[in-house]
Formats: C-alpha cells, structure tokens, sequence
C-alpha cells in the first residue's frame, strides 16, 4: 500500500515535468487513476495519498467497487459500454470516456434524464484505424458532437483514444497529435469548446501530453502490475 502512494507522487511528478516541458500550465492535465482488476483497498490507499479521480473499464466492477470507496470519489467509466448497461454505469460513473455510437448517446441522455444525471461524456476515436479497437472513424465524430449539442442532460467535453500497443514513440505522437487536430477542427467547425482529451496510459502518457492530453488514464504504474 505505500507502495501505491510512492507511484503515485513519482506519476504526478512525471506528469508535472511532462507538462513543463512542453509549455503546458501546471494543472493542465489530470491524472485518473485506473484500478480495473484491483481490489478497493487500493482506491483507499491512493484515495489517502490524495488522488480523487478513478477509472474503471467494465461497467460490473465500477458498480462492485464505487459503493465501497470514499464518497468524495469520481469514477469514470473508460471502457466499452453496451446500452443494456447503461442505467448500472450512471449510477457510479460521472463521466463516460467511451461514447462511440448515435444510439449510445442517446440512451445515455434519455437515461440520465430519468436519473436526474448529468453525466460528462467524451466521444472515443479511433484514430489509427485498428480493426480490433472500439471508438469512432474520425469522420463520423461531427455528427455526434452536434447531436450531442442539441440538448439532452450529457454534455460532450471532449475526445477520448487509445492507442495501439505495439506503436512506436513516433507513431504515437502522431496518433495523439491527430486527436487533437481533429478536436481543434470539430471546435471550429460545431462552436462546441470540445476542452477535454483524454490519452495516454501508463507507457505513453508523456507523448500525450506533449500532444494536448488534459487527463491520461493510469493504472499500472500506480497499482502494479495486472
Ligand atoms: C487499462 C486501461 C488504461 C490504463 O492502462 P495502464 O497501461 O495500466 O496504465 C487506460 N485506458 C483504458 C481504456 C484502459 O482500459
């Protein structure tokens, strides 16, 4: 458990001198815990080291997890979400980093009307193409901002990637450098502010940031290995 709290303070430094390195302000990216796979003892130990922010990627173990963890927790959901799951997600999670599909967006808005939720959404991409990833074609993300813009208690703050495993520094650049030329044409081309991006993980977040990343999504190098 000291462990955790010992990753965690040499994350945030690394996010600290990522951020100074490339001209980005301090506090400019926040850093989101992922605790998939571990138990919540972990999210107490890093929850008293100070950190607030928790992911998790399936909908069943944020809903085992978050009753259990402090209450001044924000969870986000970062994985795929099937509809049926919908309803069990906004109870946990106050943001959803895998919206991917019109139909999704809607039910998630019609949802959360229902529940009094106004959840945060970001619309994941799929920018290098990967036939085995989740996430949107890049062209396809306008029409989601825009519906995403009509009204409905969701409010899209931005965009969300993963990128491939096997990529090397240089095509990551090049995948993260894409997601937020693709989210710098969306806010030009809807008027929707579009501030959030999330990626980078525990391999790549350096390159994310370099690349815009306001929030990168770490596990490994706060909880260990899974
Ligand atoms: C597991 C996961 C992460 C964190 O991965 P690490 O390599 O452990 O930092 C980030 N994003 C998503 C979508 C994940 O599923």
């Amino acid at each position: 458990m000291e462990r955790i709290c010992q990753n965690l303070q040499s994350v945030l430094g690394e996010i600290a001198s990522a951020s100074s390195r490339s001209g980005r302000p301090v506090g400019a990216v926040k850093l989101l815990a992922v605790c998939k796979t571990f138990p919540v003892e972990y999210v107490q130990a890093a929850h008293s080291a100070g950190q607030l922010l928790f992911a998790e990627n399936r909908v069943q173990e944020l809903s085992e997890k978050a009753p259990q963890a402090p209450d001044d927790c924000e969870w986000h959901l970062i994985g795929h979400l099937q509809s049926n799951k919908v309803r069990l997600a906004l109870q946990y999670a106050a943001w959803i980093h895998s919206v991917d599909s019109l139909p999704l967006l809607r039910r998630i808005n019609n949802i959360a009307g229902e529940m009094h939720r106004q959840p945060k959404i970001l619309l994941e991409v799929n920018v290098s193409g990967e036939k085995s990833k989740f996430g949107l074609v890049p062209d396809a993300v306008e029409e989601l901002v825009l519906a995403a813009q009509d009204g409905g208690p969701a409010s899209c703050q931005g965009l969300m990637t993963v990128a491939p495993l096997q990529a090397s520094e240089r095509e990551l650049g090049t995948i993260f450098a894409s997601l937020r030329q693709l989210r710098d044409s969306l806010v030009t081309r809807t008027g929707c502010p579009l501030p959030e991006l999330s990626m980078g993980m525990s391999g790549d977040f350096q390159i994310a940031i370099a690349e815009g990343a306001t929030i990168v999504r770490i596990g490994s190098a706060i909880f260990g290995r899974r």
